[in-house]
């Protein structure tokens, strides 16, 4: 049953291990879809610059607050630098936290972005207001709210993304639209498979799509999508914490990122792409991006 899910998903000649990481490629990397720069920039405009009065610090001092914090977690100990420190070393936390400017810097007024659906079908699911909420909680101010056709500056749209073993993805953020994968989003099959790859156990009303149990999953899982989209407008890159929304299962962007990963690192034995629950580690980077300038 679930190797004949698996094959209308993916290409018949694949490995068993090349489908597993089709199916786990859950919202791809704003990397593979070309972030808004590609190399460092400056963060901010000094037109931002908070009226911080914190002193800087230099570079060994920095390097060694930042190694005390928990991996890729920027605990408060690193969030209150001045503002020159996180201009000055922006590339030390890109590097050390997976964060870096994903958004074009009109995206966000005021810390604010304002996220408009056109598709009537996606709007009336409710999907987006629930991860527009999930990080306005999380981070306590409205870092996100639904704006019009007229007035907006970002997009969440569906588009037919490919589901094939190479390249494929539930969702990608680029420069300031979220795409969501409709050809994963209309498979009835796609989320059971993915839930059964990632936990070992098969879904709540798996083969009943109209079932309660199985709507409340599905709401969970693209709610938890659009979620981890807008955590790259933030400047969030991946992490390999299974109970990061962040979470991916591999990467190997190379001199991006802290470090490569092959596999998830399971924490709880939890997957924030099913529970759509933000980590204290997810929140610790916002708030440090924000910091830093990127939103
Ligand atoms: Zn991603």
């Amino acid at each position: 049953m679930i190797q004949a899910e698996l094959e209308t998903l993916t290409l018949g000649d694949e490995t068993m291990h090349q489908i597993k990481r089709s199916l786990l490629l859950i919202g791809l990397t704003a990397v593979l879809a070309a972030p808004f720069v590609s190399t460092p920039t400056n963060p901010t405009s000094a037109v931002t610059v908070a009226a911080k009065t914190t002193k800087s610090v230099n570079r060994q001092t920095l390097a060694k607050a930042i190694k005390q914090t928990p991996d890729l977690n920027p605990t408060s100990s690193v969030r209150h630098f001045s503002f020159r420190t996180y201009y000055s070393y922006f590339t030390l936390f890109n590097k050390n936290y997976n964060v870096q400017r994903m958004s074009k810097p009109t995206v966000f007024k005021h810390h604010q972005a304002t996220v408009y659906v056109p598709s009537a079908e996606l709007r009336e699911t409710g999907y987006v207001t629930a991860a527009i909420k999930n990080w306005n909680v999380a981070l306590g101010t409205k870092v996100f709210r639904i704006g019009t056709a007229t007035n907006h500056t970002i997009t969440v749209n569906m588009k037919d993304g490919p589901t094939s073993a190479d390249g494929s993805w539930d969702g990608y953020y680029q420069t300031n639209k979220v795409y969501v994968n409709a050809n994963f989003y209309n498979n009835a099959n796609y989320l059971p498979a993915v839930y059964t790859d990632l936990t070992g156990d098969k879904m709540a009303g798996a083969s009943s799509p109209n079932s309660a149990a199985y709507q409340h999953q599905y709401k969970r899982y693209w709610t938890a999508v659009i979620t981890h989209e807008l955590g790259h407008s933030l400047g969030l890159d991946h992490t390999p914490y299974s109970n990061d929304i962040m979470a991916s299962e591999f990467e190997s962007a190379g001199s991006d990122f802290k470090y490569t990963w092959n596999d998830y690192k399971i924490v709880d034995n939890s997957f924030a792409i099913l529970t759509g629950k933000l980590s204290t580690r997810d929140i610790n980077r916002a708030k440090l991006t924000k910091s830093i300038g990127y939103w």
